[in-house]
């Protein structure tokens, strides 16, 4: 239901904290985050961000990448497991997800025939194992597994993806649900939309439907599931805070 991410020089997890409660309007049954610092660690807990944060306050969330995810059950009852975010089979790699994925249950028979374990009942989790899968396959990089699994996946979505094997890299894409990207000064927050972005920047680039944002080196690329290069276009937003 609610997405937020950070990648840039700051502490990442009170920021998206922040963000999920700015956030919260939109309504909720549980809430995660996944923090990049060398390891890929992943959070969540049904209720409320403050059942979250008070989940979290023993453990080490220092990390400069990060996404946050506040869902809206549609695939799987409210509870810890099928909260965000979700990690594929290795663990290696993690996504949050809004939307509804159609074509979920045929791509998870397939992915259990190639030996992908699933700890969760959501539409979400077979998307991160089809990234997985893809890249495996092909030995490519994550951004272009991403790409690949977008022409697998029928449904709405909007995704954060973070690897451990990319440790400087956070990558977005969507199509039905919105996704907005605040361009900061070396430093870029994603969100479902705009309001836990205003408060660090007015410039926001929103992503288009099919479209796959790289952000790494403080770089954003924005290519659509064709791999075509696209000049992000960047808004001023005007908004009272
Ligand atoms: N379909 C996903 C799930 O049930 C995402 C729901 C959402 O948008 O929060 O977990």
């Amino acid at each position: 239901c609610g997405i937020v991410a950070y990648i840039g020089h700051r502490e990442a997890c009170p920021i998206i904290l922040k963000g999920l409660r700015r956030l919260e309007y939109r309504g909720y049954d549980s809430a995660g985050v996944a923090l990049l610092n060398g390891a890929l660690n992943v959070y969540k807990k049904k209720g409320k961000v403050n059942d979250l944060e008070a989940f979290i306050a023993e453990k080490d969330t220092h990390a400069h990448i990060g996404m946050g995810h506040t869902r809206w059950a549609t695939h799987g009852e409210p509870n810890d497991s099928n909260a965000h975010p979700h990690y594929s089979t290795s663990e290696r790699i993690a996504i949050i997800h809004n939307g509804i994925i159609e074509n979920y249950a045929a791509l998870k028979t397939h992915l259990q025939k190639q030996g992908h374990v699933f700890q969760s009942d959501t539409d979400t989790e077979v998307f991160v194992n089809l990234i997985e899968e893809i890249q495996k396959q092909n030995s490519c990089s994550l951004e272009e597994a991403v790409r690949l699994a977008l022409h697998e996946v029928v449904g709405a979505y909007a995704i954060v993806v973070l690897s451990k094997d990319d440790p400087g890299q956070l990558i977005a894409a969507r199509k039905g649900s919105p996704l907005v990207i605040g361009v900061g000064k070396d430093e870029f927050f994603l969100a479902s939309d705009a309001t836990p972005i205003i408060e660090y920047t007015n410039e926001v680039v929103y992503v288009n439907d099919y479209e796959i944002a790289v952000i790494r080196d403080g770089k954003l690329d924005i290519r659509t599931k064709e791999d075509v290069q696209q000049t992000p276009y960047i808004q001023k937003l005007e908004m009272e805070l």
